[in-house]
C-alpha cells in the first residue's frame, strides 16, 4: 500500500515569518488527513519550519544538499547539518539545480547515497525538456536519469527512495502534462524500477508527478493508477490552494 505523498516545493520564495504563518494557517485543516504531507523550503526557513509543525502531520524537506558530511565547499550545505535540524526529506536533482546549477545524474547519485546513508529520505527528480519530448527521447531519457540516479541503492534503501517525474515544459509554464501522459512515464518508470528491484518490491515504491499541479488538476492526477503523490511549485505557496491539494 503506497501512502500518497502531497509536497509543496517552496523553492526560493517566503520569509520565516511567512512560513510561520502558512503552517499556522494550514495545520487545522490537514490534520487527520491520510496523506504524508510534506513542505520543501529553503534552508533558511527549516529551523523555524521544524518548530511551527511540532505536534502537526506534517513533515519538512530540504531542496538540495551536499554529499560530503563537512569541507571547503563555500555555500554547500551537509547532510549532518539537515539532520541537526531532523528535516524528513531532500529533495535531489530537481530540474531547476540540473538546468542552472549544472547537476548531473553523478552528483543526483552521489547525493542519494549520502542523504539515505544519513537517513533523509530522497524525492529524486526526472523529467524532459519539451525539445527532447518532441524528438521522442522521453522513455529513454528518463531511464537513464532513474538507472543512473539509483546507482548503488540497495533493495532495502530503494522504498525509502520517493522518485518525482517532472516534465521541464510543464514546470511553472501552466501547461500540465494530461493525466494520462503523466502516468504513461510513470509507469514506465515503474518498469524500470521493476527490472532492477523486482517483481515485489517496485510495487512499494512511490512516484510522484509534478508540473502545474493545482487544486483543479490534482484529482484527475491522483486518479491515475502509478502516480502515488505530487510535487507542486506555484500552488503550494498560497496556503488555501495547498489545503485544497492535501484534500483533494
Ligand atoms: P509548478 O507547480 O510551479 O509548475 O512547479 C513544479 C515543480 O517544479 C515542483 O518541484
Amino acid at each position: 500500500m503506497r501512502i500518497p505523498i502531497i509536497a509543496g516545493n517552496w523553492k526560493m520564495f517566503k520569509t520565516k515569518g511567512e512560513a510561520t504563518t502558512f503552517v499556522e494557517s494550514i495545520k487545522a485543516a490537514v490534520s487527520g488527513t491520510e496523506v504524508e504531507i510534506v513542505l520543501c523550503a529553503p534552508f533558511t526557513l527549516l529551523d523555524t519550519l521544524r518548530e511551527a509543525v511540532l505536534g502537526t502531520n506534517i513533515k519538512i524537506a530540504a531542496q538540495n544538499m551536499h554529499w560530503e558530511e563537512q569541507g571547503a565547499f563555500t555555500g554547500e550545505i551537509s547532510p549532518l547539518m539537515l539532520k541537526e535540524i531532523a528535516v524528513d526529506y531532500c529533495i535531489i536533482g530537481h530540474s531547476e539545480r540540473r538546468q542552472y546549477f549544472n547537476e548531473t545524474d553523478e552528483t543526483v547519485n552521489k547525493k542519494v547515497l549520502s542523504a539515505l546513508a544519513h537517513g533523509i529520505l530522497p524525492i529524486m527528480c526526472v523529467g524532459e525538456t519539451l525539445e527532447q519530448r518532441e524528438n521522442g527521447e522521453t522513455e529513454k531519457l528518463v531511464r537513464t536519469q532513474v538507472i543512473n540516479g539509483l546507482k548503488g541503492v540497495d533493495g532495502k534503501q530503494i522504498k525509502s527512495v520517493v522518485l518525482a517525474y517532472e516534465p521541464i515544459w510543464a514546470i511553472g509554464t501552466g501547461k500540465t502534462a494530461t493525466a494520462q501522459q503523466a502516468n504513461e512515464v510513470i509507469y514506465g518508470i515503474r518498469e524500470v524500477l521493476k527490472e532492477l528491484y523486482g517483481e515485489e518490491l517496485h510495487t512499494e515504491i512511490r512516484i510522484q508527478y509534478g508540473g502545474s499541479v493545482k487544486p483543479g488538476n490534482i484529482e484527475e492526477i491522483m486518479n491515475q493508477e502509478d502516480i502515488d503523490g505530487v510535487l507542486v511549485g506555484g500552488a503550494s505557496l498560497n496556503p488555501d490552494d495547498f489545503v485544497q491539494l492535501v484534500n483533494f
